[in-house]
């Protein structure tokens, strides 16, 4: 593998990119590894980039992708909650991102295609099943693609511990899209796999990048136990002390994740169970419920992974030992992504290695098994043979994998549970020699595991020497080993700005609501605890706010404010706070002069607490259209800056499109040409928007 040195990260270069961050993003520093990895990917090289989870991937690609206003970003990821999780927050920051996938319909994915072609769109999100479809592929074609982003890309490669065999095909994609260059993003530090990514993608010269695998907010530690019963107990007694914040604990089989869920259910914690074995409209409401925080606790298999980038999850427990430190690194990781303190436990008991033992024995039979395997197939001389009557002794784990090896050599079929030899005398072709490689990796990875359960010393120093990093110091005085006896570490909330932070919690939840997106979309927990510590006052104030950035301002600073307001202390800003601003009343007069009525005045008070229109109408006992009158004069008299919530993007575009050039006149034809899918309400809204802001007329 080429390796070539990360380019120096120049600071010049990288201006811009502090820019997005700051403005879009509402943060002021980036992450570690992220200035190198953008700064190569703004050089156009193609970047393999390893960061732990929660190290912060996205920033990577997106970052770059908003600097180069005139070609699109294509990212490949592999599950449709995550990408839409990832649309959703970006579109929460003004951001023009949109993802296809096959469960829209095929209206849908052309207007989303044409938006791609046209140059408004800055994102595009696709799982890698797109690229087979020929539709698509041409629409893609017409688009300027100028970089092509995959994350989880890890995915792509066998040693993987996540394999999918939609990515295989991934490294043919480049070429027919105008070879953009390609950043390849993963979590995984195992240099195989790397490998692997490297080459099935034909990266050229890759800048590989592996970020610091730190994360000083993770509190890691193992608890030792007997019995399943004695971890029943304590997982059930952690998670009393959860509060109202999330959690998940994962099993290692779907009986465990069955039994635990009833355990912890008769114990009257609240929580759901969560594998691969449940329909998938069961999983896609759990998962939609904990990312909208309406359930905390998910007991779950690893099957409930990667489309989950909730980032205030505070506990992540572990009833099972994981197969290798990177999934036990990867599942614990998925606590405090949002930097705030988490708890990673592993509840461990010596005979828990014995149940991954039994799934090595699965996944890779030993050689001589499958040697043994085939020449029973050949005794059949071809004939059809049920798999149950090649075992040699009863409930032989592995048969399965065993048969599959030779169907993949070439040297037997299968249909379902029959298989026959295609031909005699292959013997040799069998490759033991990778069969023994992939079963002593397994073989060595968990060995890895089990030395961290059992570890006397630093769990986190443990972790870090294991994925490579040099430099940290021998005990990092959090963990369990650490700080024996475990002390409880207080959060570093008082208990006033914990009601604020509650109280925040609770205008988050609405505006999360209305617009049916996950709460973390509109501001993680980080923020809203920054802003419960620092209790802005102003505009200036609130936009220092990390994670608060200008079209999140927008959209919702003032209702924040207005909490943020009433708890700030009167007189002077407390030390170390920025001084206070004037304060903003209500004025009498829009900024246009125009005196607003009473009534409307109330309609505007009621939408800068958070209100929006249905509530407001409930509320005043006006009807929901008189309410919209209302805002349509605010963004007339440009008290209101905003109409994304009412109007999206896609439906504001079709708008543009339908009523063709100069100001919108009346809405009748409008609406006779755009049907059902567009209401009276939004025309008006947009025609405001419209004639105000982008057509020169004050309507
Ligand atoms: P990953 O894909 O590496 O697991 P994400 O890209 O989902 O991580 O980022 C995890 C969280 O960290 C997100 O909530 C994101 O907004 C936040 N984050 C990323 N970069 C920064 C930064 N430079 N400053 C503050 N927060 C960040
Ligand atoms: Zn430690």
């Amino acid at each position: 593998m080429t390796i070539a040195a990360p380019p120096l990260a120049d600071p010049r270069a990288l201006a811009p990119a502090r820019k997005v961050l700051a403005e879009v993003f509402g943060y002021r520093e980036f992450r570690p590894g992220q200035p190198e990895v953008i700064a190569s990917v703004l050089a156009r090289r193609d970047t393999l980039a390893v960061m732990p989870t929660g190290g912060g991937k996205s920033f990577c690609f997106q970052v770059p992708a908003l600097l180069a206003s005139d070609t699109l970003t294509v990212v490949v990821s592999p599950l449709l909650a995550l990408m839409k999780d990832q649309v959703d927050a970006l579109r929460q920051s003004g951001v023009a991102a949109a993802a296809v996938n096959s469960t829209m319909s095929r209206e849908d994915q052309a207007a989303v295609m044409e938006q791609a072609v046209s140059g408004e769109l800055r994102l595009l999100y696709v799982a890698p099943e797109r690229f087979g479809d020929g539709g698509f592929m041409a629409a893609l074609r017409r688009a300027n693609v100028g970089l092509l982003a995959i994350d989880e890309a890890h995915c792509i490669s066998q040693w993987g511990h996540d394999f999918r065999p939609s990515y295989r095909d991934l490294g043919s994609v480049r070429p027919r899209l105008g070879n953009p260059p390609i950043v390849a993003l993963t979590a995984t530090a195992d240099p195989l796999v790397r490998e692997d990514i490297v080459e099935r993608l034909q990266l050229h010269a890759p800048v590989v990048h592996v970020a610091g695998f730190d994360r000083p907010n993770l509190r890691f530690d193992v608890i030792r136990t007997k019995s399943i019963k004695e971890k029943q107990e304590l997982i059930a007694a952690k998670l009393k002390t959860l509060g109202e914040e999330s959690a998940i604990v994962y099993c290692g089989t779907r009986k465990k994740v069955e039994e635990l869920t009833d355990y912890l259910q008769r114990q009257r914690i609240k929580c759901a169970r969560y594998h691969a074995g449940m329909p998938d409209d069961d999983r896609r409401r759990i998962q939609d419920a904990f990312a909208r925080d309406s359930l905390r606790i998910i007991v779950a298999t690893n099957a409930f992974g990667m489309g989950i980038d909730k980032p205030d999850v505070r506990m992540v427990l572990h009833h099972d030992l994981p197969d290798s430190l990177e999934s036990y690194y990867q599942e614990a990781g998925r606590g405090g992504r949002d930097g705030e303190p988490a708890d990673c436990v592993l509840y461990f008991s010596q005979r828990d290695r014995q149940l991954r033992e039994f799934f090595i024995d699965l996944a890779h039979p030993e050689p001589h098994m499958v040697v043994d395997v085939y020449k029973r197939l050949v005794e059949f001389q071809g004939k059809r043979t049920h798999i149950r009557e090649l075992m040699t002794e009863e409930d032989q784990p592995g048969i399965n994998a065993a048969v599959q090896t030779l169907v993949d050599c070439g040297l037997a079929g299968r249909q379902g549970q029959m298989a026959w030899a295609t031909r005699p005398n292959g013997e040799d072709e069998i490759d033991t020699a990778g069969l023994e490689a992939h079963r002593d990796h397994a073989v060595r990875k968990l060995d890895s595991m089990q030395h961290y359960a059992e570890s006397m010393t630093c769990l986190r120093a443990r972790i870090l020497d294991y994925f490579g990093e040099t430099g940290h110091g021998a005990s990092c005085g959090s963990c369990g080993p650490c700080i024996a006896p475990p002390a409880r570490i207080i959060g570093a909330l008082t208990e006033a700005d914990d009601r604020l932070f509650h109280a925040l919690r609770a205008v988050r939840r609405r505006f999360a609501d209305e617009a049916n997106v996950p709460p973390f979309t509109i501001f993680s927990d980080a923020t809203l605890h920054e802003m419960a510590r620092r209790t802005p006052r102003n505009r200036v104030e609130m936009l220092s706010v990390s994670g608060v950035g200008q079209v999140k301002f927008e959209r919702y600073g003032e209702a924040f404010l207005a909490v943020t307001r009433a708890a700030a202390p009167a007189g002077g800003a407390p030390a170390g706070q920025i001084a206070p601003g004037p304060r903003r009343d209500v004025p009498l007069r829009s900024r246009e002069g125009k005196a607003l009525n009473a009534s409307l005045r109330r309609t505007w008070e009621l939408f800068r607490e958070g209100h929006d229109i249905p509530a407001i109408a409930a509320q005043r006992g006006l009807s929901t259209s008189t309410i919209t009158q209302h805002v349509v004069d605010l963004l007339l008299a440009k008290e209101i800056d905003d109409v994304s919530r009412w109007v999206d993007e896609m439906t504001m575009a079709r708008i543009r499109r339908a009523a063709g050039e100069g100001p919108i006149g009346p809405l009748g034809p409008l609406k006779e040409q755009l049907g059902e899918s567009v209401s009276y309400d939004q025309l008006h809204l947009a025609r405001a928007w419209i004639n105000t802001r982008e057509r020169g007329q004050a309507s």
